[in-house]
């Protein structure tokens, strides 16, 4: 293919005027021209260079091989880019070797086929040390830099580190050049440095922040902000990383004292409460001085608990911070954006004149955080919703600011999340709606309108009942059977939960009797909240149920969700120690990946764990389901816990778990949850007939059946 043509006077006219070396060799190997330039670096006189075979040039040996190398960009290429070939040498007139980079094009002169190379010496450049002007700059700026800053080449490995980045870690330059960072990174967090090189492999991102944890020489933890960013070749391949690092050990300790954490949020570095409440009140005086009106937005998470549940909190961690960072990209300067709590956020807007800005505002956040953070080599698709408060000159007090927007957060996310809605005085209305729901769930527990419902599990391999869960239901006038999900959360919100708590465990332990009275009958579990766990009660609550019913100690069984132990496992342990005394068992419900503590949370007294129904039946988001399953079933194996798995809706769901080696199942398979009196025929039935019945549509169908029965 022949690239460029011309006649062999024009281009040596071309050539004579490179600053580089030049020729032009025939397909036969022979220099038709040559340049001044190329004489030079040659020491050959330019007439004897032309007409001489081009491998005079080449050190002979290697002859051979750049012979061959030759041809084969005659037959296949065109072109061939400075800087793509590495350690090319030319010899000298008097055998000297030179290190050159060498660019190659394929022309046509007179109609015949040639190559155009351009030879630049790098012997010479490297000998006298020549820096262009920003490469003296930029590594000037890389060794005088106060921060840690270091290259890595593609697999991470450590190419050049500054004195910063030698302090940090509190080692030299020789022991850190070659290595990668798992020689100073924290045992625990070996995996972020790797997720992240991965998502930069793979080209998903170029550019990434994280923290993470450091070991220094003398054996002390560092936790560093690290910002990373890679450099691609023209055919984009990972040339290297850049790699900025900040010791944050110090803002993010307890003990320091530091101005910036007294005002900032340690995770994510934003705005604190105090300063927010400081920055509002400054907000507030100046409206007042000036006009015009702010805004408080608050920013809540949706469903924030299930990533924290799912994917274990050092993933939360790193989605508050990835959050914050989005959030921040569309912040308004003269605004505040602060980390309210937990997984909420509160964007102060000051000095606006419309209301549309602030809507537009609040759209604009919403905005940031429609792509999905990518975190630890996961996508995670974290949306939120926004609360709006507006305030003039008239308006009231800060505090009632801040509740105005906590009233439209509220009804944001009543109206499906993922939006925003703004405060006006008939959400106040709504707000007297929660306290009058909180009030008839009293008064329903008080009349009898509460009730334990019991679904039963089932031996895998034998098809018998060995014992129920006992699920709350409210029987509401209007509304039918009304699902735990629908109240418990309000009554969680309230002291409410204690009462209903004694509820469920005077009811259980009763019907549990009620269906036998053998030591040796089918048990009850019963489901605990994290504030009846470790609340003041529940052991005095325990022990009155089980003396008021009669029943056996080991016939029941407290759940206790996965999330809650794995959160504070020291009070969970002594909690089941002290049940375990009683006589009671315990069980770990909704058991889904936070593999990290899976070995620890295994170490508890427990009768068994049930897994998440997540893990039941694996979807796109949770391919390791089955895996995760394999695993606990084996751990639970060793350390004598039987493995329950929940949500069997199918035969093929039960096959899969039979065969993963789980000992006991529930769910809609073999029966929903039933009122008390529908168990016995559960127990003295056939479960083949169990087994075979489908799952029952909705709790409207309970609801008939419950009403057949009474
Ligand atoms: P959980 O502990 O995970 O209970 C299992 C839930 O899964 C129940 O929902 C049950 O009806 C449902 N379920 C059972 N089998 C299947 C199935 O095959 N497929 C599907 N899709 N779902 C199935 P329910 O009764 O609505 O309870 C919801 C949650 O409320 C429970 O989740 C539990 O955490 C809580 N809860 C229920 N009763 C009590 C209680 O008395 N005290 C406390 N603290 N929490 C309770
Ligand atoms: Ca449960």
């Amino acid at each position: 293919m022949v690239v460029s043509e011309g006649d062999a006077g024009s281009w040596q006219a071309l050539l004579g005027d490179l600053p580089d070396g030049a020729l032009v060799v025939n397909e036969g190997g022979t220099v038709v021209l040559a340049n001044e330039a190329l004489a030079q670096l040659t020491e050959y006189p330019l007439a004897d260079l032309i007409g001489s075979p081009l491998e005079r040039l080449v050190p002979s040996r290697l002859a051979a091989a750049h012979e061959r190398l030759r041809a084969a960009f005659d037959t296949s290429t065109r072109t061939r880019r400075f800087g793509s070939h590495t350690h090319l040498v030319l010899v000298t007139r008097e055998g000297v070797e030179r290190e050159v980079d060498i660019a190659l094009s394929r022309v046509s002169i007179d109609g015949a086929p040639a190559t155009l190379a351009l030879v630049r010496d790098l012997s010479d450049v490297r000998a006298t040390a020549l820096e262009s002007d920003s490469e003296l700059r930029y590594r000037l700026a890389f060794e005088i830099s106060v921060a840690p800053i270091v290259f890595t080449n593609e697999r991470d490995q450590i190419v050049a580190a500054n004195d910063a980045f030698c302090e940090l870690l509190g080692r030299s330059r020789e022991e850190l050049l070659g290595q990668d960072s798992s020689l100073f990174t924290y045992p625990l967090d070996l995996g972020i440095t790797e997720a992240s090189l991965e998502r930069v492999r793979r080209r998903e991102v170029d550019a990434e922040r994280y923290v993470k944890r450091y070991v220094h020489r003398d054996g002390r933890i560092l936790v560093v902000e690290v910002a990373r960013r890679a450099a691609y070749d023209a055919d984009g391949r990972l040339m290297f990383n850049v790699i900025s690092e900040r010791d944050v050990t110090e803002e993010r300790s307890l003990t320091a004292q530091l101005a910036h954490q007294a005002l900032h949020d340690p995770l994510t570095g934003l705005a604190n409460r105090a300063l927010l409440e400081d920055r509002l009140v400054r907000a507030r005086a100046k409206v007042s001085r000036q006009g015009g009106f702010g805004a408080i937005l608050m920013v809540d998470l949706d469903d924030f608990k299930e990533v924290n549940d799912f994917h274990g909190h050092l993933v939360g961690d790193q989605v508050l911070i990835a959050v914050a960072r989005r959030l921040e990209e569309v912040a308004r300067t003269a605004d505040t954006l602060c980390r309210f709590g937990g997984d909420e956020f509160v964007y102060l807007v000051e000095g606006v004149h419309q209301a549309d800005q602030v809507r537009h505002i609040a759209g604009r956040l919403l905005g940031a955080l429609e792509r999905p953070l990518a975190v630890m080599g996961l996508a995670i698709e974290q949306h939120a919703s926004i609360g709006i408060a507006l305030w003039d000159v008239e308006s009231s007090e800060d505090v009632a600011v801040l509740e105005q927007a906590d009233l439209a957060l509220y009804e944001a996310k009543r109206l499906g999340r993922n939006r925003y809605a703004v405060y006006s005085p008939s959400l106040h209305q709504l707000n007297v709606g929660r306290g009058r729901e909180l009030h008839a769930l009293r008064e329903a527990l008080a009349d009898g309108s509460l009730a334990m419902h019991y679904q039963p599990i089932v031996a895998a391999t034998s098809t018998t009942v060995v014992g129920f869960e006992a699920l709350m239901r409210w029987r509401h006038a209007e509304r039918g059977w009304v699902a735990p999900a629908e109240f418990l959360g309000l009554a969680e919100s309230s002291d409410l939960i204690g009462d209903l708590g004694a509820f469920a465990l005077h009811e259980a332990t009763r019907d549990a009797v009620a269906w036998s009275d053998e030591p040796t009958g089918p048990y009850v579990t019963v489901n605990l909240s994290a504030r009846q766990l470790f609340g003041p009660d529940l052991l005095e609550h325990v022990r009155s149920a089980l003396v008021a019913s009669g029943l056996a100690p080991a016939r029941l069984i407290l759940e206790i969700p996965e999330r809650v132990a794995r959160e504070d496992a020291s009070r969970t342990t002594l909690v089941i120690d002290e049940l375990r005394a009683l006589g009671v068992g315990c069980a770990l419900d909704g058991f889904g990946d936070g593999l990290a503590s899976l070995a620890q949370l295994l170490n508890l007294d427990l009768r068994f764990v049930k897994i998440d129904r997540s893990l039941v039946r694996p979807t796109e988001v949770n391919l390791v389901g089955a895996d995760l399953v394999d695993f606990i079933v084996t751990l639970g194996r060793r350390t004598g816990i039987g493995v329950v798995a929940q949500g069997i809706e199918s035969t093929d769901d039960l096959e899969r778990l039979r065969a993963a080696g789980c000992d006991l199942s529930q769910g809609f398979l073999f029966s929903e949850a039933v009122p008390a009196g529908a168990v016995k025929p559960l127990l003295d039935g056939p479960l083949s007939e169990l087994a075979s019945k489908t799952k029952p549509s909705s709790i409207s169908d309970m609801q008939a059946s419950a009403t057949a029965e009474s």
